[in-house]
């Protein structure tokens, strides 16, 4: 009858409508879900940089430096290529801290290390190695090569003159000494390519600091 013609269409309009007042609420549901996903992303990828990085100067941590030698190591070996590795420690650092302050001693480790990003290319891997101490990987680059790298380095730091921005006081000028190895294929492992730089490190110190020292 007509009649019930009229209300089965009632009920089809109703139920349409409720159909896509659910599809609605879903899709306002949809779009918060995917919000969510987004910004989880995003921290994951913070907490990930926060993991690889030293806390004070956002160069690489110690972690990061042992998985990204080994893999230098294995890009060597395997494309036939050079791969040179600075060892750098500030000198007489203990006494700047001591005359100056933790916190300026602080600031000093990061503008070394601002230093050696804006120093190195993008290739070149700096990390924070210990206390006042930083690694940097030069893949690519023979002996020779990181020999001039770190002389420039050296040279680098040296002309800065540590100055506080505020108010104009000066904290002199710091250096650094650097020991230079490259990678022996087919003998060195790890600890014996990061020995032989430590060792020519030692002696950059040994004899007289502020200086450059390559392996024999
Ligand atoms: P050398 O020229 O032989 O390297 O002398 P040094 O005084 O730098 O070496 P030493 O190993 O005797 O002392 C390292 C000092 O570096 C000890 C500590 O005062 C300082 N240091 C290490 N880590 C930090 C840090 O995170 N912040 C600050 N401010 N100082 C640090
Ligand atoms: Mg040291
Ligand atoms: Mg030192």
């Amino acid at each position: 009858s007509e009649e019930m013609l009229r209300l089965l269409a009632d009920t089809l309009v109703q139920n349409a409508q409720s159909l896509k007042s659910s599809s609605d609420s879903i899709t306002l549901k949809l779009a918060g879900a995917q919000k969510e996903i987004m910004d989880l992303r995003e921290n994951l990828a913070r907490v990930v940089t926060e993991a690889e990085r030293d806390f004070l100067t956002g160069v690489f941590n110690r972690k990061t430096f042992d998985k990204r030698l080994k893999d230098a190591m294995d890009d060597a070996r395997a494309h036939e290529s050079e791969l040179t590795l600075l060892m750098l420690d500030i000198d007489h650092f203990k006494q700047f801290n001591d005359t100056h302050g933790h916190l300026i001693g602080d600031e000093v480790i990061k503008i070394v290390a601002k230093t050696l990003s804006d120093t190195l290319k993008g290739t070149d891997i700096v990390a924070r190695y210990g206390g006042e101490e930083f690694a940097i990987i030069l893949p690519h680059t023979p002996l020779t090569g990181g020999i001039a790298v770190a002389q420039s380095i050296c040279k680098s730091i040296t002309t800065k003159e540590l100055k506080r921005k505020s108010t104009g006081e000066t904290f002199g000028i710091i250096s650094v000494s650097i020991g230079v190895a490259t990678l022996h294929k087919a003998t060195d492992d790890a600890h014996a390519f990061i020995e032989r730089a430590d060792k020519a490190l030692y002696r950059a110190k040994s004899t007289g600091r502020n200086r450059v020292i390559a392996e024999n």
